[in-house]
């Protein structure tokens, strides 16, 4: 039986730092905000070690301590959480209607910070092989390699980032770029070519990952992309690093998206329907950092706050 739940001024869709500080600001400004937690509570940072450069830690904090903190603070000032996945939305409201399994919560302002999901290489047994050797989070599987070999594919700073956790425990961490420069940043480029346990191997793909269920990942085929050869290397796991899809697939066709599938905003936050607004990755394909994501929730649950004044006062 569908229960319908009683009206919030703002629901905020995700709990990473776009969402929780969007929850922040709606219940300091008292819009009663309802977060809606996906299926990662607490987002991507979750699966991240130390995070350097989220101002006010000058040691570094790791993302799930990071993202703790962030959902007490937002509960202390009366945020309300439920847990579930949302499998569908209504945004011809205000109120706009979210569905929950089969619960429906209302709202008259909506925040979207749904984030952005791992991509994967599109191989036929990776996803047979996932957690059997084929991983997307070195923070979450990194300790199960202690001196194995592995593999981390892409160039970008996430690579790179995963590759020098990894050496923490395993022998050797081989780079696949597909390209001859990486697009990573310079410090994390330093970090990686000095650290005497990464390798790289460049213009290269993983064409084939080896393995099966029962024994796991035992290698993966590398084709050079200028020569065209083909060769095997072993190694026991292979760490999928090559950029994220945003979480969108809910608003398709109610909300204007751009090319990749990232919600188009407008004046900070503005999604095209009035009322909704979209925060942290889910529209940002090109900052994409923990404290971008926050302050675009930031704005967000401003512009809400603003919008539900806009409403209250054509009303009186
Ligand atoms: P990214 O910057 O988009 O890099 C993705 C990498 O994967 C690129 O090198 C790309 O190659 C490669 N790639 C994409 N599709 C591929 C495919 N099908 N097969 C093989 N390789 C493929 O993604 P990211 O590294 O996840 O970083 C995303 C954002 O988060 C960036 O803005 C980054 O600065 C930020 N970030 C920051 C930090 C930090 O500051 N500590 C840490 C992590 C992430 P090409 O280079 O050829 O396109």
């Amino acid at each position: 039986m569908t229960t319908v739940h009683e009206a919030h001024d703002t629901i905020i869709l995700g709990s990473g730092p776009a969402g929780l500080t969007a929850a922040i600001y709606a219940a300091r400004g008292n819009c009663c905000p309802l977060v809606i937690h996906g299926s990662q509570p607490g987002g991507q940072l979750t699966t991240t070690t130390d995070i350097d450069n989220f101002p006010g830690f000058p040691e570094g904090i790791d993302g799930p301590t990071l993202m703790q903190q962030m959902e007490d603070q937002a509960r202390r000032f009366g945020t309300a959480f439920v847990q579930g996945e949302v499998t569908r939305v209504d945004l011809e409201g205000p109120p706009f209607r979210v569905w929950v399994e089969d619960e429906i919560y209302l709202c008259t302002s909506l925040v979207i910070a749904t984030g952005a999901s791992p991509r994967m290489l599109g191989l036929p047994n990776e996803w047979d092989l996932y957690g059997r050797g084929v991983s997307v989070c070195a923070t979450c599987d990194g300790f199960f390699y202690k001196e194995k070999e592995l593999v981390v594919v892409g160039g970008g700073d996430t690579a790179l980032e995963e590759a020098a956790f990894l050496t923490r425990f395993a022998r050797r961490v081989t780079v696949v770029h597909r390209r001859d420069t990486l697009r990573a940043s310079p410090p994390l480029q330093k970090r990686a070519r000095e650290n005497e346990r990464i390798g790289f191997r460049w213009n290269s793909v993983v064409s084939a990952i080896l393995g099966d269920k029962e024994a796991g990942v035992r290698g993966v085929r590398l084709k050079h992309l200028q020569n065209g050869q083909e060769e095997e290397l072993a190694c026991d796991g292979v760490f999928i690093a090559i950029g994220h899809t945003p979480n969108t697939a809910l608003f398709e066709g109610k909300l204007e998206m751009d090319e990749g599938g990232y919600l188009v905003t407008r004046n900070g936050t503005e999604t095209s329907v009035p009322g909704v607004f979209a925060a942290g990755d889910v529209q940002d394909h090109q900052f994409r950092q923990a404290i971008t994501a926050a302050g675009s929730g930031c704005m967000a649950a401003m512009q809400a706050e603003r919008y539900l004044e806009t409403l209250q006062q054509a009303k009186s």
